[in-house]
């Protein structure tokens, strides 16, 4: 008996409901509601104390100095940039979540794009050194989909211009260094988000930590307008407060953290176990020692080995009611906002590789070993019928 036709081709779709591509890790039992509640009779809905016990456990969580909350992530990187004092060129990849870029162009400053590692992912510390010059005021490294970059040669470039280096660290909360220390805890400052698809959430929010406590102050002035309490404004900074409610929802999901990481590793090990042996699959490459928060959960599909290419595979998973993203496609550097600095930055052969076949399939933490199975079952009969696929496709976009 051959393999059941995948849905666009007339079989019975893998999944009768729709499986989302992710879900927020957060509960909601009895004691986030009645602390929401107690915000609420309080009338204190922001810069109260839950923000400050957030604050005060994500220090303790992560083993840092300094913590200081924000309304995003992208907010904290904008507020990050601003209190570093920058002008000029931030060395940043351009395969990120478009955030990334457009932090440097709030503050004026010009990306300049590095490519990255084809195995990891991660910004290329060897791009980055050659791309860099006298006009590099900043490098920025990603935990691209939670694993670390390379923090230690990133430093190296970043000394010989003697700039600092910050981290995005949005998909990292609760990631691992290969060295064993938390991520949060390396470079001037690494930037958390707190948004609903990252693996530490507040419903939004951001996060930024550093060792710098003149760093902190200031970052917790550029959050309140560049006011320090006198109503004298000692430089531009912007509303970048997280809500009372917010923090309580934090400090409720802060605890869970490890336990759905752990989970979301479970998950990543079901899908790499099952889809090991499908030629033309392969996937992200995490550092030895490292632990990656597994905030995506991404593959990358070589067409010629495969069959078919990415955008075929997940026309055909949109069949099968399996929700997928392309993450990051198109990278910065071929976003139309960012069109005018494509030029000035060196050639990213392997971004754009990575970003022509990379395809994130569903990942949370309370997924299923069956929907897991229910995935990979729908990847193989995508493959198995590639060549019907390929006309398919063709007749489609004609
Ligand atoms: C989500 C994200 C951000 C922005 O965080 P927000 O909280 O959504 O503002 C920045 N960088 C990367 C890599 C991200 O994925």
């Amino acid at each position: 008996m051959g393999m059941e036709k995948p849905a666009v081709l007339g079989g019975a779709p893998a999944f009768a409901t729709a499986l989302p591509f992710t879900r927020p890790t957060t509960s909601a039992d009895a004691r986030v509601t009645s602390a929401i509640a107690g915000i609420l009779a309080s009338g204190t809905l922001t810069k109260g104390s839950e923000l400050r016990r957030l604050e005060e456990a994500i220090s303790r969580f992560l083993g840092v100095e300094h913590a200081v909350v924000t309304s995003s992530g992208t907010t904290g990187l904008m507020l990050t940039m601003r209190c570093l004092g920058l002008s000029g060129d931030v060395i940043l990849p351009s395969f990120t979540f478009m955030a990334s870029g457009h932090a440097a162009r709030w503050n004026g400053l010009d990306p300049v794009f590095a490519d990255i590692d084809p195995q990891t992912f991660v910004l290329s510390p060897e791009s980055a050194a050659e791309v860099s010059t006298s006009r590099t005021s900043l490098v920025m490294g990603v935990h691209t989909f939670g694993v670390p970059c390379d923090v230690e040669e990133l430093e190296q470039t970043a000394a010989r211009h003697a700039v600092p280096l910050i981290l995005d660290s949005a998909h990292g909360f609760g990631g691992v260094y290969p060295d064993g220390s938390m991520i949060g805890s390396k470079s001037t400052a690494e930037v958390f988000s707190l948004s609903p698809t990252k693996p530490f959430t507040c419903g939004e929010g951001g996060l930024i930590t550093t060792g710098d406590a003149d760093l902190a102050r200031e970052l917790k002035i550029a959050r309140e307008y560049g006011n320090p309490g006198d109503f004298d404004s000692l430089f531009i900074g912007l509303n970048g407060r997280l809500p009372e409610m917010s923090a309580a929802l934090g400090l409720h999901n802060l605890p869970g953290v490890p336990g759905y990481i752990e989970q979301r590793r479970q998950v990543a090990e079901h899908y790499r176990a099952n889809l090991h042996d499908v030629a033309g699959i392969t996937f992200q490459h995490i550092p030895e020692g490292a632990r990656s928060t597994y905030k995506d959960f991404v593959i990358l599909i070589d067409p010629d080995l495969f069959g078919v290419d990415r955008d075929t595979v997940a026309a055909a998973l949109r069949g099968e009611n399996i929700d997928t993203r392309r993450y990051f496609d198109p990278p910065l550097h071929l976003q139309t906002a960012y069109r005018r600095w494509a030029d000035t930055s060196g050639p990213l052969p392997v971004t754009e590789t990575v970003a022509a076949r990379v395809l994130a399939l569903p990942m949370f933490s309370q997924m299923t070993p069956d929907q897991v199975d229910g995935v990979c079952d729908a990847m193989r009969r995508i493959g198995a019928y590639a060549a019907d696929l390929s006309v398919h496709a063709t007749v489609g976009r004609a």
